[in-house]
């Protein structure tokens, strides 16, 4: 493997940003996924050469050929990642190099340029540290860091592109849901699929995101937050939300996901995390299928007792309703979150902010 010291990148600092106050301002209320910092880091990949030229500059429109591969054939992938601020005021990532194992699988399945684990996290690092005044208070929220990559290459034709640029940029973030209630609604999408066997499920590639929006639409119309997808030869099976995975907690205190081995579903880390935590804290996991009636009776019954969504943006959502075209079915008490899904996404949060041990060493100081 490579390494990029840190010399290598070119660094041009934007001189003409915003004042400190507005950027204060910006980073007390962010919202989530617009509030951008002032620098990206870019680097190139050419057939022959491998990655090179390294810049963090200010952050910029692209410059692309409109034959451009990523923008006729979708060669793209993406990472979703967060960078916390401690109360110290250290600057903190989380299990970054599962990110950066997670993208050269991305790569892998998409015929794209293999980038070193270690140039994807000198690289966010780079940019974490240049812009570490946009990370916000814990109490408001986090700085998400959005490292992906695109085929540059100008040639009509499907193949595999010869260039690439693998870019980072970041934004000040507060909640992804709206704090209206503290439960999310989720459409049950009996149609559409998400992934398939032998499909690109498990990499972040932009396709799969794409893909998926009819469905968010559809939910939306009906109230729904979010989407949850099922298997695509049964329709029966839970595999995991538009962004998302999601977990059941049954009447016995097991957690229930279902599980990767189907390769339709995205490794997240997140969801390994809580598994481990979960696990710590001596609760039974089980990674098994789990059939969208299941829910359904388990929930009239009372067996299921708490289902959430977790992810980087959601870290763990309560849901309280599932709706489909068939009906609709609540969760617990429909409003707030079950005890078990709260002690989860404390103990990760306490993690992650650097509040609590962190015995698995999942936390990075930039
Ligand atoms: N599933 C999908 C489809 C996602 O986009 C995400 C977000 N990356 C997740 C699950 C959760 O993954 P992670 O916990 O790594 O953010």
């Amino acid at each position: 493997m490579t390494t990029a010291p840190n010399t290598l990148f070119k660094i041009t600092r934007k001189t003409d940003g915003i004042s400190a106050a507005e950027r204060e301002r910006i980073v007390a209320n962010p919202g989530f996924g617009r509030a951008f910092t002032d620098h990206m880091v870019v680097i190139t990949y050419t057939e022959g050469r491998g990655w090179h030229s390294p810049e963090i500059m200010p952050r910029q429109p692209l410059v692309l050929d409109p034959a451009a591969s990523v923008l006729h054939y979708a060669q793209e992938i993406f990472e979703g990642m967060k960078a916390y601020r401690a109360a110290d005021g250290g600057i903190l990532l989380f299990r970054p190099e599962a990110n950066a194992r997670r993208f050269r699988k991305s790569a892998e399945r998409m015929a794209m340029a293999d980038l070193p684990e270690d140039l994807f996290l000198e690289a966010v690092s780079q940019l974490v540290s240049i812009d570490r005044d946009w990370v916000p208070a814990p109490e408001v929220g986090t700085l998400y860091i959005r490292p992906f990559m695109i085929a540059t290459e100008a040639a009509l034709g499907v193949k595999p592109a010869s260039e690439f640029k693998f870019i980072v940029i970041a934004c000040a973030a507060g909640e992804y849901f709206s704090k209206e209630s503290a439960t999310v609604s989720v459409w049950v999408e009996e149609n559409a699929v998400r992934a398939s066997h032998g499909g690109t499920g498990t990499a972040k590639c932009g396709g799969n995101y794409a893909a998926s929006l009819t469905a968010q639409m559809e939910g939306k119309a009906h109230g729904c937050q979010q989407v949850l997808f099922l298997d695509a030869q049964e329709r029966r099976w839970l595999e995991e939300m538009g962004g998302m995975n999601v977990m059941m907690v049954m009447e016995d205190g097991t957690l229930l996901t279902p599980p990767l081995d189907g390769g339709t579903i995205l490794h997240g880390i997140t969801r390994d995390s809580l598994l481990t935590l979960a696990r710590d804290q001596g609760l039974t996991v089980r990674e098994e299928r789990y059939a969208i009636d299941q829910l359904y009776s388990d929930a009239a019954s009372g067996k299921l007792k708490e289902v959430f969504a977790c992810g980087t943006a959601a870290v763990v959502t309560p849901i309280g309703t599932f709706k489909s075209a068939h009906g609709e079915c609540t969760i617990g008490d429909g409003q707030t979150a079950g005890p078990i899904t709260s002690r989860l996404r404390q103990g990760l949060c306490d993690i992650q902010f650097g509040r609590a041990p962190d015995p698995h060493e999942w936390v990075k100081r930039v």
